[in-house]
């Protein structure tokens, strides 16, 4: 399709230029394309499809649901459905974050979480709490609308509606590939990191911070980055300390992406507020929830106003909860924690040998959440001109071998430009995860031979 003529009576794509063939149907990891070819979802769609596509028990569950029932508003009915989803959801998280407010996405849920901090502050302190900023990271993404813009440190993202957004405080992220700080290990960025939060909230004063958001390890923005479990750690110290809500963003990583429930639970850390969606129903609809603890909750509900002056019409919509109930039940069922631990160890350990490539750069991830960074030269780590487009050049060699990964990343500088995040369903078996290896090596090899003419 062409950008130059407007087509008629069409979708509005996000980008109207794209190299993937029309979908006809998906089954297990694989995507069936117009063109007559299977495809390998190595990327869930964008960590969503989790458990796999054409789930024939979740398609019989949702027909049964959708003749049960077809929508209650949550201002005024619930469903066995909702109830049991946040029951579920809340075993699920970690500590006391017992409270499950639904959405219908993570822009809705990073939102929802930055006005649960706004009201918690104004219900606890009065309304001359000066509380309101949320401190968050470059090279970070919360989401799409312009609140959870404001939080995302990607002026790519935000440059045609900047005048509108909340310059909310940034910190540096644990990047630990291109750090600034010049550390040597994981471990020593992520002290580096965790301090920037503390010399930030000084700055600003404690007095005007609500909350700190961060992901526990990065999607879109540079995919697989994470940090050492310290960095929880002192984050969790620093945020009791000057009384500031921590919120993590598990919208890419939770529900079993990284191997663990919540990617948080890798790092051993109750944060205050998750804001979770995607693998939540696994694609199978729109979902998402914004999972509080005791004192918020109680805090809002019980002692304060009992009204939290929020809602979406789609929120606690029973289909949505009825699915991502039964999702999560499969997961449960199928023990796909516990595959995702073992393949993601075995797709982190095959990853780590692509290195003999010229042009990779990093691979990091956690479990079946992976990044890989593209540079022109490894020793120094100069990247590619993002005019060159080196990640869809290997996206487009990636779907001529059959392997579907997803184009993320982006400098928040914009100077660099070439991440690639990988991120099969949860369900992958080791044969496919083999099948995704042959491919992507291929591609890499292509990509070497297209951007710096070497044959590797
Ligand atoms: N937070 C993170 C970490 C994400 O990865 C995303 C989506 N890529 C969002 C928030 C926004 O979610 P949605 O696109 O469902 O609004």
């Amino acid at each position: 399709m062409s950008a130059n003529k407007a087509p008629k009576n069409h979708v509005f794509y996000r980008n109207q230029n794209w190299h993937y063939p029309k979908i006809e149907k998906g089954e297990g990891v694989y995507l069936f394309g117009e063109d007559g070819k299977r495809y390998l979802d190595a990327c869930s769609g964008s960590a969503v499809a989790n458990i796999g596509h054409g789930n024939k028990e979740i398609a019989e569950f949702a027909k049964q649901q959708i003749e049960r029932i077809a929508f209650t508003h949550l201002s005024r009915w619930t469903v066995d459905v909702i109830e049991e989803c946040a029951s579920k959801v809340s075993e699920w998280a970690p500590g006391d974050l017992n409270h499950v407010y639904f959405v219908s996405g993570g822009s809705e849920a990073t939102e929802t979480a930055m006005k649960m901090a706004r009201q918690y502050f104004i219900e606890r302190d009065g309304k001359k709490s000066s509380k309101w900023k949320i401190i968050s990271k470059w090279d970070s993404y919360h989401g799409n609308t312009l609140g959870a813009l404001s939080m995302t440190g990607h002026p790519g993202r935000r440059k045609f509606y900047d005048p509108m957004l909340a310059n909310f405080p940034k910190i540096p992220q644990f990047y630990h590939y291109r750090n600034p700080w010049g550390c040597k290990t994981l471990e020593e960025t992520s002290i580096k990191a965790a301090k920037a939060l503390e010399e930030e909230i000084l700055k600003q004063g404690a007095d005007n911070i609500a909350a700190f958001i961060t992901e526990p390890v990065v999607g879109s923005a540079i995919p697989g980055v994470h940090p050492d479990k310290i960095y929880f750690q002192m984050v969790r110290e620093i945020c009791n300390k000057y009384d500031i809500l921590l919120i993590v963003d598990e919208v890419m990583a939770g529900f079993g992406r990284t191997g663990e429930k919540f990617a948080v639970d890798h790092f051993d850390t109750v944060p205050d507020i998750i804001a979770c969606a995607k693998g939540m129903s696994a694609g199978y609809t729109p979902m998402g929830a914004t999972v509080c603890n005791d004192e918020i909750f109680e805090t809002i509900m019980v002692k304060g106003s009992g009204n939290f002056v929020h809602g979406h019409t789609y929120a606690s919509n029973p289909l949505s909860c009825g699915i991502s109930l039964k999702v999560l039940e499969i997961i449960e069922r199928e023990n796909y924690l516990e595959n995702a631990k073992a393949q993601g160890a075995y797709f982190m350990e095959k990853l780590e040998e692509l290195y003999k490539y010229p042009i990779i750069g990093d691979v990091r991830g956690k479990g079946l959440m992976a990044g890989l960074e593209f540079v022109k030269d490894q020793s120094t780590k100069e990247p590619f001109e993002v005019s060159e487009n080196v990640k869809g050049k290997f996206t487009v060699n990636c779907l001529a071998e059959g392997i579907v990964p997803y184009p993320g990343g982006g400098s928040a500088d914009g100077v660099r430009g070439d991440d690639t995040l990988l991120a099969p369903p949860i369900n992958i078996t080791r044969e496919e995860v083999d099948e995704l290896l042959v491919g992507l090596e291929k591609a890499i090899a292509k990509t070497c031979d297209d951007v710096l003419g070497v044959k590797a």
